[in-house]
């Protein structure tokens, strides 16, 4: 046998039941964000390495050693695999003038590409939803995309997940705190490790994110943005915090929250949890007023978060949210090959009328014994069998055998219906089993 080709470390599959889980959460979160007037947005997952060196910052863990860049073999661009969504969100609301005649309200969902070590809820083919909101510079923006996520977690049923957040201020105030960040590092040099060394000069404020023990309580004392804040900073702020409290949505201020990327402005936060072991933030986000400049636009504010997928669906299992896999309203059996002629349109008329029917193996690989049918019509979680057996289809009739208990269709015992009438059966079988799934 040929040697197995395997997927990239830190690259997974999907594969059901699992990505039932991941379909209902997206639909649940198209559901909200249609509510708050959000709308999608598609964009490339391969962009110009230009964008991210730019608009996440040169020093930033993606930039300088997360990121996936490469130089196209045939004409030599220089491109990366998109590490996040907003670069790209804004990429092309420039390019497309969004912020004049478009949306301004935005969604995506899709893969996200980071060199890291993998380990649980961290991985090199992630995926994340995130939601930006462009051109809007008022706290009520920053409270209503924080809203959002606190929706999120309630429709959901998460507990334990706490709302975090501080203010980064504007660039002046944060050029005013990196000095004193610097002066006070410079007087506690000894106790710097090497990659807080490495950082005084180019990112002193990334020491404050650290996740060296021996270095807590030096962070502890450093000097706190919020005291070099100016009237309209802390004003933004106090705004964002007063329309959570109006909405009874619970935060923390967290004057250490840094946010690792370089072009947040203002309002930063975090939706942590403890349920996740290390890896415990499930949504990250803030405002960003420089990044649309920065990146060509002419000068616009712009806010959003970014979700980590599989974190919510890990901290939806460990809470035990998850719904049960999805079930067929109907599970063909079909004794005899010699019945299929008879048997596909019946079918496919039921699944024209909107009913999940789901069917054995084909002729060639064996139709299996009816008791091995009715094993796999069980298994699948059908809730009736449709029995094509001679006798039936010589009486023009299908039998219709319960495979639960309680089920809420008028059919609760086993009993046969007219072939010729298949249209009218759809109503009597089907559950609706992707919108009511139940909850365990
Ligand atoms: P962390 O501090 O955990 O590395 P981050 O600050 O790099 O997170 P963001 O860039 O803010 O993360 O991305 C938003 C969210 O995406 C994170 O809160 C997390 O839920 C998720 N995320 C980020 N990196 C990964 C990864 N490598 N694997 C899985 N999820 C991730
Ligand atoms: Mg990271």
């Amino acid at each position: 046998m040929a040697e197995k080709i395997v997927a990239v470390k830190g690259m997974n599959d999907i594969v059901a039941p699992e990505s039932a889980h991941w379909e209902w959460l997206e639909a649940q979160v198209r559901a909200l964000f249609a509510r708050y007037g959000y709308r999608n947005i598609r964009t490339p997952i391969v962009e110009p390495l230009a964008l991210f060196v730019r608009g996440l910052g040169e020093v930033t863990d993606i930039v300088e050693k997360e990121m996936y860049a490469f130089e196209d073999r045939l004409n030599g661009e220089q491109l990366a695999l998109r590490p996040e969504g907003t670069a790209g969100v804004v990429r092309a609301a420039v390019e497309h003038a969004l912020l004049y005649d478009g949306p301004k309200r935005v969604y995506y969902m899709g893969p996200m590409f980071r060199h890291e070590r993998p380990q649980r809820g961290r991985y090199r083919q992630f995926h994340q939803i995130g939601v930006e909101a462009l051109g809007l510079a008022g706290p009520e923006a920053d409270a209503e995309l924080i809203t959002m996520a606190a929706d999120l977690w309630q429709a959901l049923g998460v507990q334990d997940v706490t709302l975090e957040i501080n203010t980064l201020g504007q660039p002046a105030e944060r050029q005013a705190h990196r000095q004193a960040l610097i002066a006070y590092f410079e007087r506690h040099r000894d106790r710097l490790d090497d990659d807080a060394q490495r950082r005084l000069y180019t990112n002193p404020l990334r020491i404050l994110d650290t996740k060296n023990p021996q270095m807590q309580a030096l962070v502890e004392a450093a000097p706190k943005l919020i005291d070099h804040l100016g009237a309209a900073s802390r004003a933004h702020f106090e705004a964002v915090c007063a329309l959570l409290q109006a909405q009874g949505i619970a935060y923390r201020v967290n004057p250490r929250l840094v946010r690792g990327l370089d072009y947040y402005h203002h309002t930063v936060f975090e939706f942590v949890t403890t349920s996740l072991g290390a890896q415990g933030t499930v949504c990250a986000g803030g405002r960003y007023d420089g990044l649309i400049a920065e990146l060509g636009g002419k000068p616009a504010p712009g806010v959003g978060w970014a979700m980590g997928v599989e974190r919510v669906l890990e901290l939806l299992k460990a809470q035990q949210r998850l719904p049960q896999p999805p079930a067929p309203d109907a599970y063909a059996v079909v004794p005899d090959a010699s019945a299929w002629p008879t048997v596909l349109p019946v079918l496919r008329a039921l699944r024209a009328a909107g009913v999940q029917v789901w069917m054995h193996a084909s002729t060639t690989d064996g139709l299996g014994s009816m008791k091995s049918q009715f094993k796999k019509a069980d298994a699948s979680g059908a809730r009736y069998a449709l029995i094509f057996g001679a006798d039936e289809l010589a009486a023009g009739v299908v039998a219709v055998k319960p495979l639960r208990e309680g089920l809420p269709g008028p059919i609760t015992a086993q009993t046969t219906l007219p072939l010729a009438q298949v249209a009218q059966w759809a109503s009597q079988l089907r559950c609706g089993a992707a919108s009511t799934i139940p909850v365990h």
